[in-house]
């Protein structure tokens, strides 16, 4: 072992050894990876190995395809055998609505290139799998790409495959300290110190401790888990195929063959946590004594679904932990504030995501960005607030009893919530408001009478009406929407103009004035859709997504220059917006000075009734809008008196429901659905706003698109024959039986009575009017591009 390396990953797990693996192939050879024990001597030695390719997010989905087709590659690589069994697998749908959800998700999976998979009936499926029983099985999905792997096997080939490649690693080696360096690290182990520049936590059940080694809370926990292995059971043994991988959603359990015999894992609703500060250090490759009385409802229901288990004895129980971040997804990447230190753990399922992780994580460190966007996974998704150890518990647990569970898009779960709270949040809910939850803050929904309660479902909801009627009030009369759920950081000092010009992308607003901005990356895809306010007294805000908080500031952080300050204002300012034709008379009978001067896009310090407030004129709702930015301790005042001033004109509350169809209305995109990190300007209109005449990040790869070929598809706006569900995501858009596209975002325009999708498509059927067709829910729909913004295409209510 030398005592300097560039790259020290800590941990030789499936995900420690597919870094290494993934950084010596893309040309880091001078890396090592350090284990305590053996290889795979954390959760990795008695994971399942099973690899299967479904996930209710696409970007999770792509992630594990990428995976399991490496898997035979780095089996030829290495010359380990890992045990591969491509199987096939089967995903079974227990109820109409899981069965729409699966047909939904076969469509998805369309859209993300996963093209081998098909829709089967019950008596299909139990062919495939004969020793399943159909009871209750309305349909099912079938995979091909998905059995199971040697866990083992595949650790040591990773590991094996990336030292072929000049990659070191050592066993018998445990990191106990680590210390941050002007550049770089300095690893202490119980066989020397070791200096490098950049550390990995890929440490699996210890990766909490080795977070704190460099004073981070990784928001991470590792909870039990249950399989059992069966005897020999003879249907199985005669078989003259496998059993294909099933998971069967409903019945909380996923199977398959084992030697002659069967694995069954079980998702238990009854979780447990273990080690919520990480494994001891003492703890080996030692299991838990199996808890029947967690698991029983759902074993039972294993049995029904084979019953021919229920004959043959069981020769294996593992009761073992692994671990999870509230989402369930990945922390990967660099942490904020720590130079150097990257995280690459909480992968709940490594073998079916570990070779993503390796791949995302040594392509940002070797080129500063990922290929794929790692949005979902990005370790920066979370804030501070995800450290607390209550909020861990709740959302890793509610997580796990509902991996199996089918979670609605209009469904709210409970776990962690609500947190923060917008000092109005009591008084709203009186009103009758329905709560969100965006990163750590509840954002309002839409107003309902009392004991209202939404259904879930995956089509329209029953808040459809109440929704209609506030977009309704935004449209003609005067709305009042809870603005706190915006970003809102601070921008200063005798470089900040300096800065700003040079990390957005579009001219700087003048004083007094505020400016759409994209800001892109080095790679000339987009960083972010912002709005830079200049307030004219040397101070500059940046307004965008509240939930890409950590994220953005990072970005700011890893660009900043001498002579700016910035500041992330989300624990200071929230605020209101009042927004509508009326709009202006509400704000008028307020404010102190003279706003009707107030132009669109015009931005300004105004005393609105006793509260001191930071007034932009501009809406997303293309109404005429004031968007009134104030102190955290002024938001009950200011709802008061907006509530009072407004009620000649019948202002009403309003919700982000009724903003997302208003803005789906004029075509204006929104981060993470039409404006992603994969996207680029020209793909998605996003170039209209760059000052091609200056110079700012990402301006090289910018103009080569622009100059180039142009992209390959781009963003329009559709109407879909759509009759009770609108499209909302992901969705593959057809010509005949050539699939061009995909839905970004989608939903009902409530005041145009349309239903909307916005979508990129093939740039030959971009033109208003092209005939396509688009699966709603499964369902195949007729759809036609239609030119943007089908409400006030002029955007004269904006600027009235
Ligand atoms: C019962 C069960 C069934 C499962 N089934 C599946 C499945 O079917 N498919 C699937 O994909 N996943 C499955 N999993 C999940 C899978 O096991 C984990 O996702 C995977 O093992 C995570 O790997 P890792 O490398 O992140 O962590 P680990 O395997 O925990 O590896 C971390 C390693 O880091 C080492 N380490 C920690 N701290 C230090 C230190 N300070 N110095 C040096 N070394 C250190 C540890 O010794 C350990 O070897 C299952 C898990 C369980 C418990």
């Amino acid at each position: 072992m030398k005592s300097q390396y560039r790259v020290v990953v800590i941990g030789g797990g499936v995900v420690g050894a597919s870094v290494l693996y993934h950084l010596a192939k893309f040309g880091w050879s001078d890396v090592v990876m350090l284990e305590r024990r053996r290889l795979a001597s954390g959760s990795s030695w008695h994971a399942a190995g099973g690899i299967h390719a479904l996930n209710a997010d696409p970007n999770m989905a792509s992630l594990q395809a990428y995976t399991i087709d490496l898997l035979s590659e780095i089996e030829k690589e290495s010359g380990q055998n890992i045990g591969l069994h491509m199987t096939g697998g089967l995903t079974l749908a227990g109820t109409p609505e899981r069965w729409e959800w699966l047909q939904a998700n076969y469509r998805i999976f369309q859209s993300i290139g996963i093209d081998d998979c098909e829709l089967l009936s019950p008596e299909e499926a139990q062919k495939r799998c004969p020793i399943m029983s159909t009871d209750g099985v309305l349909g099912a999905m079938w995979a091909d790409r998905e059995g199971y792997i040697d866990t083992t096997g595949t650790v040591q080939a990773y590991a094996t495959a990336a030292r072929k490649r000049g990659a070191e690693y050592y066993e018998e080696t445990k990191v106990e300290e680590l210390i941050q360096t002007a550049d770089g690290w300095q690893v202490v182990t119980d066989r020397g110190t070791i200096t490098c520049e950049h550390v990995v936590n890929a440490a699996g059940l210890w990766a909490k401790q080795v977070g704190r080694m460099a004073g981070i809370e990784l928001p991470v926990s590792p909870l039990k888990h249950h399989y059992l292995i069966t005897d020999t059971v003879p249907e199985v043994a005669e078989a003259d195929f496998e059993m294909p991988m099933t998971v069967d959603l409903e019945g909380f359990t996923y199977m398959r063959q084992d030697q002659k015999g069967v694995l069954v894992g079980i998702y238990e609703v009854d979780h447990e946590h273990w080690a919520m500060d990480g494994a001891p250090w003492t703890y080996g490759e030692e299991l838990f004594q199996e808890q029947l009385d967690r698991i029983e409802t759902e074993l039972t229901l294993g049995f029904e679904r084979y019953p021919s288990i229920q004959n043959v004895g069981i020769k294996t129980w593992v009761n073992g932990a692994f671990t999870f971040s509230p989402d369930g997804n990945p922390l990967v990447g660099p942490v904020p504030g720590k130079p150097g230190y990257w995280s690459a753990c909480a992968v709940m399922a490594g073998f079916l995501q570990g070779g993503g992780v390796g791949k995302t994580l040594a392509e940002w460190m070797i080129h500063g960005e990922p290929e794929a966007d790692a949005w979902p996974m990005d370790v920066a998704r979370y804030g501070d607030f995800a450290q607390n150890k209550r909020y861990i518990r709740e959302t890793t647990g509610q997580f796990y009893s509902r991996r199996f569970v089918m979670t609605y898009p209009n469904e709210q779960l409970p776990a962690g919530r609500p947190l923060k709270m917008a000092p109005a949040h009591d008084a709203m809910t009186e009103a009758g408001c329905k709560w969100g939850v965006s990163w750590d803050l509840e954002v309002p929904l839409y107003f309902a009478p009392k004991d209202f309660e939404e259904t879930p479902t995956l089509k329209r909801s029953n808040a459809f009406d109440i929704v209609a009627e506030e977009c309704k009030v935004i449209r003609e009369g005067a709305g009042l929407l809870d603005i706190s759920g915006f970003s809102r950081f601070e921008v200063s000092g005798p470089n900040a103009q300096a800065w700003l010009d040079k990390v957005m992308a579009s001219k700087l607003p003048a004083p007094g004035r505020a400016k759409l901005a994209p800001m892109l990356g080095e790679n000339g895809r987009l960083k972010g859709d912002l709005t830079v306010l200049n307030w004219g007294d040397g101070k500059w805000w940046i307004m965008g997504s509240y939930y890409l908080r950590a994220w953005h500031m990072r970005w700011f952080d890893d660009h900043m220059i001498d002579g700016v300050d910035i500041r992330d204002l989300g624990e200071e300012y929230c605020g209101f917006a009042v927004v509508g034709p009326k709009s202006q008379g509400v704000v008028e009978k307020l404010a102190e000075q003279d706003i009707s001067g107030l132009g669109f896009m015009g931005c300004g310090d105004f005393d609105i009734g006793l509260v001191r407030a930071r007034v932009a004129r501009m809406s997303v709702t293309g109404e005429k809008g004031y968007e009134i930015n104030c102190r955290y301790g002024d938001h009950i005042k200011l709802r008061r008196m907006l509530l009072e001033a407004g009620a000649d004109e019948g202002i009403r509350e309003c919700g982000f429901n009724a903003m997302l169809s208003t803005r789906l209305e004029k075509s204006f995109g929104i981060w993470s659905a039409e404006f992603t990190q994969l996207y680029t300007p020209g793909m998605t209109g996003m170039d209209r706003w760059i000052d091609w005449d200056k110079d700012f990040v990402g301006k090289e790869a910018a103009l080569a698109e622009r100059d180039g070929n142009g992209p390959a598809q781009v963003q329009v706006t559709l109407e879909v024959d759509a009759l009770d569900a609108d499209a909302s995501g992901y969705e593959p858009i057809w010509s005949g039986n050539d699939r061009v596209g995909f839905v970004t975002s989608g939903g009902y325009g409530h005041y145009t009575g349309k239903s909307l999708a916005m979508a990129l498509v093939n740039r030959d059927k971009a033109e208003p009017g092209t005939e396509l067709t688009v699966h709603v829910v499964g369902v195949e729909r007729p759809a036609r591009v239609i030119a943007p913004s089908p409400y006030d295409p002029q955007g004269k209510a904006m600027r009235g």
